[in-house]
């Protein structure tokens, strides 16, 4: 009987393993997680789960195909190898697992923080685990200092604001979310966060932490000391690559797939956070630290290890953030552009930024409680139909310099 074997546990992993399951009826499925829950909704750790009461994460859409008796799970058990030549995954209980077609969903983990930690307490946010912990800790009027001014560290913000903390964002670079390089979504993020009653440090470098003077912990800044009761570190994550890179795969910041999600190695597929993929509409590789295009993308590298020659994964990132009321979308890859024109207002939380590279191509579209706009521009680009007037005619307006001379 065929067998596959997918390494991970989030939804790259369960979007192929269903893909697996439709495409090859007869075959056999092994999932190995490290994790030992049943895939999960990891984007609400930071949102509904931290803000509220829920005892237990909400697991993907589909779990009934765990107890099917063709799909063995494999829940907080770690591959420690893969073997190209024997075409077996080993684990780390010393079982050895063969495989026809194998699939790596292995994802990304937490970067930890590089400064000095002396016996105090940092929190970091990837699992459940992860997030109970930290849950339990944001009580009434804690001080909560959040090293990370990205996407993850300002949703802990916001839901630790709702549970009454007081919160101080630490961030090393000059602007909030500093990656996407655009400014009105920094400066619009600022703002929220300062209006929502949150202290954000910016330029402030973070040296070490350290235990204070009456049980709590001291977070060293190049703008001084900073008490806090809990410490919450966020300054991104890296890619699970190790596997892929020890057993011979091409590993680049992530395991280097074609659009049909396949490595080097004709038996080997990988999808999701771990992978680096040609954008088609851009023609760019990108690593996507997306919940959606994880999803997609396994989907997408289950279906074609079952044998599906029209399997194609090329999609532009897109990722959501909710904070407070707003909701923020990024569609495309903001570092590509060098012109913006902005739609709407800031100041009135609804604002849509568009990005286009020197050649006029639009490679984002950044936007605040624009969703509809978001989405229409999503469909338009991945049917390669021309945008609406009002988005394609703002491309007149855009302006080179900088963001701040577009508002
Ligand atoms: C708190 C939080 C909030 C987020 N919010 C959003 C959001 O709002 N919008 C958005 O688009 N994205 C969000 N993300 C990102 C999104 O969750 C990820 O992009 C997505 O989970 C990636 O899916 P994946 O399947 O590739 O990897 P993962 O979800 O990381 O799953 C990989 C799994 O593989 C397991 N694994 C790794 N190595 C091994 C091994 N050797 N053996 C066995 N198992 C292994 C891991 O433990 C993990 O269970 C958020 C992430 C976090 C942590």
């Amino acid at each position: 009987m065929e067998q596959f074997v997918i390494v991970g546990g989030g939804p790259a992993a369960h979007q192929a393993a269903r893909s697996i399951l439709q495409g090859r009826p007869l075959a056999r499925l092994s999932l190995v997680s490290n994790e030992a829950r049943l895939p999960y909704d990891r984007p609400d750790l930071s949102k509904g789960f931290m803000a509220g009461n829920a005892a237990l994460p909400a697991l993907l859409a589909g779990e009934g195909l765990y107890s099917e008796p063709r799909v063995e799970w494999m829940g907080g058990t770690s591959v420690g190898e893969i073997d190209r030549r024997a075409a077996c995954v080993r684990l780390d209980n010393g079982v050895s697992l063969g495989y026809d077609k194998l699939v790596i969903a292995t994802g990304s983990r937490i970067r930890p923080f590089s400064g000095e930690v002396a016996q105090a307490p940092v929190h970091y946010l990837r699992t459940f685990e992860d997030a109970r912990a930290l849950r339990s800790l944001l009580v009434d009027q804690a001080r909560v200092v959040i090293i990370g001014g990205g996407f993850i560290g300002l949703e802990v913000a916001a839901a630790a604001r709702k549970r009454g903390c007081r919160v101080t964002v630490i961030e090393a670079q000059a602007q909030l979310l500093a990656r996407t390089g655009c400014a009105v979504l920094s400066r619009w993020a600022r703002t929220l966060h300062a209006e929502n009653g949150v202290d954000v440090l910016l330029h402030v470098k973070v040296d070490a932490i350290e235990p204070g003077p009456s049980g709590n912990t001291l977070v060293q800044t190049s703008a001084g000391p900073v008490h806090a009761d809990v410490v919450v570190v966020g300054i991104g994550v890296q890619p699970n690559t190790e596997l892929a890179q020890a057993c011979g795969l091409d590993v680049d910041d992530g395991i280097l797939v074609d659009s049909a999600c396949a490595t080097r190695d004709p038996a080997i597929f990988a999808a999701g956070e771990v992978t680096r993929y040609t954008v088609t509409q851009l023609g760019v590789r990108t690593r996507s630290e997306s919940w959606t295009a994880a999803g997609e993308q396994g989907s997408v590298a289950g279906r074609a290890a079952a044998g599906d020659a029209a399997a194609a994964y090329g999609e532009m990132p897109w990722l959501w953030s909710d904070q407070y009321s707003s909701t923020l979308q990024c569609l495309g890859i903001p570092q590509l552009a060098d012109k913006y024109a902005c739609l709407g207002d800031p100041d009135a939380n609804q604002w849509l930024a568009l990005g286009w590279s020197l050649d006029d191509r639009l490679v984002c579209a950044i936007g605040a409680n624009r969703n509809r706009d978001i989405s229409a521009i999503r469909r338009g680009m991945k049917r390669n139909e021309p945008l609406a007037d009002i988005y394609a005619s703002a491309l007149a307006s855009a302006q080179s310099l900088s963001m701040e001379s577009v508002v």
